[in-house]
């Protein structure tokens, strides 16, 4: 378990670039990124969310910190999704923060950016969580601009993987396997989330993905899941990333504020996230970002990587896996 935390000043941003086997991401030949275009991205998506952060506070912040890595087309999430069997991406964001605003939006195709979205959700209806269709016609109704055709890199490995699975090379077809399948493959991680606390004391966390490839149609992971993959509230805010239907099962991001609400000290209160996921699904499940009101920030993982990294007045640190 690799666990990161400092006390800093606010304004104070985290985000994360996904928890999982960035090894194996790496060795990918479809793959064209290399860790220092990861690292400059992390980089990207800090500086622009603080300054989003620091003129009009917590929520725009992670929002436009998430933003620039949906857009990125390099991570799972917006443009760069992973695809489900059919070969489609269906993303999954959603959005909460102190001041009561929470949104949530499931397997979206139209948006290319389901944090928006999740935003509208919060701000513009009565609802909580927006699913398929529906969610869409929202983004549509709003204006929100239409995502793209997948990066080559995307479309290749879908490929690449329905061959083998056609090949009986694999049996992802079988649900209950797709940990093992995950793993192996190195198709967790690379989903996105940003935590932030602004000099009003409001706490902010947003998270979003493309989910596991090939999973089925339909499917919801932890990502737009109020308390497992997000929850905020008066004394902390934080994200996970990982296999979710473990990270659904251990409500992780409520159970890490939960602990902080309770008195333990962040470290421990992550610490005791992670193994609570591990109880539950086994190694290398889960990464987790979080940040206190007290301007204490977090960053842990047990996978081979979490490509991450925060920026407050002080300064900027970047771990680029
Ligand atoms: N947690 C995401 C999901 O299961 C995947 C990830 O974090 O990479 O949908």
């Amino acid at each position: 378990m690799h666990v990161i935390v400092e006390r800093v000043k606010p304004p104070v941003l985290v985000v994360h670039g996904g928890a999982g086997s960035w090894k194996r991401v790496f060795d990918d030949p479809d793959y064209p990124y290399t860790l220092s275009d990861i690292g400059k991205l992390i980089r990207l998506s800090l500086e622009e969310g603080y300054r989003e952060l620091k003129a009009n506070g917590a929520v725009r912040g992670v929002i436009s910190a998430v933003k620039v890595l949906e857009d990125s087309g390099m991570l799972n999430a917006g443009l760069g999704s992973a695809l489900n069997l059919l070969g489609e991406a269906e993303m999954d964001a959603g959005i909460m923060a102190s001041n009561g605003l929470i949104g949530a939006v499931g397997a979206v195709k139209y948006p290319r950016n389901p944090i928006e979205l999740a935003y509208i959700v919060a701000k513009e209806t009565d609802h909580i969580v927006l699913v398929g269709n529906g969610a869409d016609m929202l983004a549509k109704s709003h204006g929100l601009p239409e995502r793209t055709h997948p990066p080559d890199h995307v479309v290749k490995r879908y490929n690449r993987l329905m061959s083998e699975l056609r090949q009986g090379k694999t049996t992802t077809l079988r649900w209950k396997r797709i940990r093992e399948l995950a793993l192996r493959y190195g198709l967790l991680g690379d989903t996105v989330g940003a935590v932030a606390l602004d000099t009003n004391n409001t706490l902010a966390s947003a998270s979003s993905t493309g989910g596991i490839w090939l999973k089925h149609p339909g499917r919801l992971g932890d990502t737009p899941i109020p308390g497992a993959g997000f929850y905020a509230n008066n004394k902390a805010a934080a994200t996970a990333t990982g296999f979710g239907e473990v990270i659904v099962k251990s409500m992780a991001s409520k159970t890490l504020v939960d602990l902080v609400s309770q008195g333990l000290s962040l470290e421990e209160a992550c610490k005791k996230t992670i193994i609570k996921a591990e109880e539950i699904g086994g190694k290398r499940v889960i990464g987790i970002i979080a940040v206190t009101v007290e301007g204490e920030v977090c960053l842990a993982y047990d996978t081979e990587g979490m490509p991450s990294g925060y920026i407050h007045g002080g300064g900027i640190r970047v771990i680029e896996i």
